[in-house]
């Protein structure tokens, strides 16, 4: 069994989690819990143990204080972190996360995570997070801005960020708005670097964005599901039939993960009994309009509370122990952990967020019998289209307008960039480039397929060896980056 220690390997002034390594209500840090993850996958692999240490130790933290200038004059400092997990395949790719919450910990544990979920999906990146130790809703769009900026700045100083070396993109508390003035202050600073625009992905689709990606972690999160949901075998340990439709779920987190995936498991049938925000939750046994709460909720500041069409629940805690065939926890960490796990009524628990059941409460709930569709796997959508856009700015595509003007020859080098991204190329798709192509069609397609592939390849593994989903994405994972290492050694 390999150790649960990490190597030393940092640069920047990041320390091993400082203050922040305090356990999640009893339960390990997040960052032990992901190590111990990845120590049970370890044990089922026949891997070199320095290999595989190598594997699991964060590549390097960026710690940093900057001043903010408040509105009223006072100044504030303001804490953040950019950890670069892996650099075995490079760029470093993973979001960037505005929240109270924020911990060298945290963002160490995320980072790992993306690592490992480039890897489930083929997505050739290393791992990366980064974290603003703030609460938005607490700062004016002035002050959230030059934060931002600022941040970005001081990555740019340390050549933290770029297109060729680490690639943010949203995650908690960020979207398409910070994307884009991440992008701006890249490009402000480094105007000769003709692949600026690559620098951050997730951006609105007229800066650079590619169309599908806002919605694109929830959409994943409803192939992974679909694709394992039409699983008998599965299914049938958790007592249910295969599909969708006519299931029960509870969503946590009505944010743009949650969002997208309850939208897409409402059309295909799924009834979404449940949903809890930060205020409380909302709760309705014949099933809740999501577009309709979602609208609601925007307009009321990010609150469910006032929400007719269903009961209100003050603890949205208590929300996530109710009945329902299936939890959808898609906001932050350590939500299921051993003082709530044995509470927890779902059949099976689809993990949208990163990290939301801890190690000891997925022990707890994987001997009872509940299945867990791991995060790894399940929330890996958003990364998988961040590639594709992250193509088209290196590449300069602009599917549409100029395919239309293409002739046969330049047709067939498109698709084969397409396919080679992992994008399939049907006829029909041919047919749509030759006339201007849909860009989010194209997205859809190879995020499905990714999808689908991975979700299969997944419970392969977990079948031929005897282990759950989790341990089967994380021997996955770290097969594929053991293999990387076995081509190009260990430099010098
Ligand atoms: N923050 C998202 C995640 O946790 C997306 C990362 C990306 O697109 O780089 O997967």
């Amino acid at each position: 069994m390999l150790k649960s220690v990490r190597l030393v390997r940092r640069v920047g002034i990041g320390r091993r989690c400082m203050s922040t390594a305090a356990g999640l209500n009893g339960d390990m840090t997040f960052l032990d819990g992901v190590d111990k993850f990845f120590d049970d996958a370890a044990a089922k692999l026949p891997i070199e143990n320095g290999i595989l240490e190598t594997i699991k130790s964060c590549n390097s933290v960026v710690q940093l204080s900057f001043p903010l200038r408040r509105d009223d004059g006072s100044i504030e400092m303001i804490e953040a972190y950019r950890a670069q997990h892996s650099h075995i395949r490079l760029p470093c790719k993973g979001g960037i996360r505005f929240a109270d919450s924020v911990s060298q910990d945290e963002v160490e544990a995320l980072a790992a995570l993306m690592t490992f979920k480039c890897a489930v999906v083929d997505v050739p990146f290393g791992g990366g997070k980064g974290g603003i130790k703030f609460n938005k809703r607490d700062y004016s769009a002035r002050e959230v801005e030059n934060i931002t900026r600022r941040y970005t700045v001081e990555l740019i100083k340390r050549n933290t960020i770029g297109p060729a070396v680490d690639v943010p993109a949203p995650d908690y508390g960020t979207g398409p708005k910070e994307m884009a003035w991440i992008k701006d202050t890249y490009q402000q600073m480094k105007p000769d670097d003709i692949d600026g625009i690559g620098c951050v992905t997730g951006k609105p689709v007229t800066q650079g964005g590619i169309r599908g990606r806002e919605g694109a972690t929830g959409l994943g999160v409803y192939f992974g599901i679909r694709k394992l949901f039409s699983n008998e075998d599965l299914l049938k340990k958790v007592h249910l039939s295969s599909g969708i439709k006519g299931k029960t779920f509870i969503i946590q987190g009505l944010g743009n993960v949650g969002y997208w995936a309850a939208k897409h498991i409402q059309a295909s049938g799924g009834k979404v009994v449940g949903i809890a925000e930060r205020d409380g939750g909302v709760v309705n046994s014949n099933g809740l309009d999501v577009e309709d709460i979602r609208s609601y909720f925007v307009g009321n500041n990010g609150l469910l509370k006032g929400y007719t069409k269903g009961e209100f629940v003050t603890d949205s805690g208590e929300l996530l122990q109710s009945e329902c065939d299936v939890l959808v926890p898609a906001a932050l960490e350590g939500v299921i952990r051993s003082d709530n796990a044995r509470k927890i009524k779902a059949k099976i628990i689809a993990e949208a967020a990163n990290g939301p059941v801890t190690y000891e409460a997925d022990e707890y709930l994987t001997k009872k019998g509940v299945l867990i569709l791991p995060d790894l796997l399940l929330n890996a959508g958003g990364v998988t289209v961040s590639y594709f856009e992250w193509v088209k700015n290196l590449g300069r595509l602009r599917f549409g307008r100029m395919t239309r003007r293409f002739d046969e020859e330049a047709m067939t080098s498109v698709c084969d960039v397409l396919e080679d991204v992992g994008m399939k190329v049907t006829e029909s798709h041919r047919a749509k480039l030759q006339v201007g192509a849909d860009e989010e069609k194209l997205v859809v397609s190879g995020l499905e397929d990714t999808m689908m592939d991975a979700s299969q390849t997944m419970y392969n593994v977990a079948k031929e060896n005897g282990v759950s989903l989790r341990i089967a994405a994380y021997m996955m994972a770290v097969r594929r980056i053991a293999s990387d290492y076995g081509y190009s050694g260990i430099f010098p």
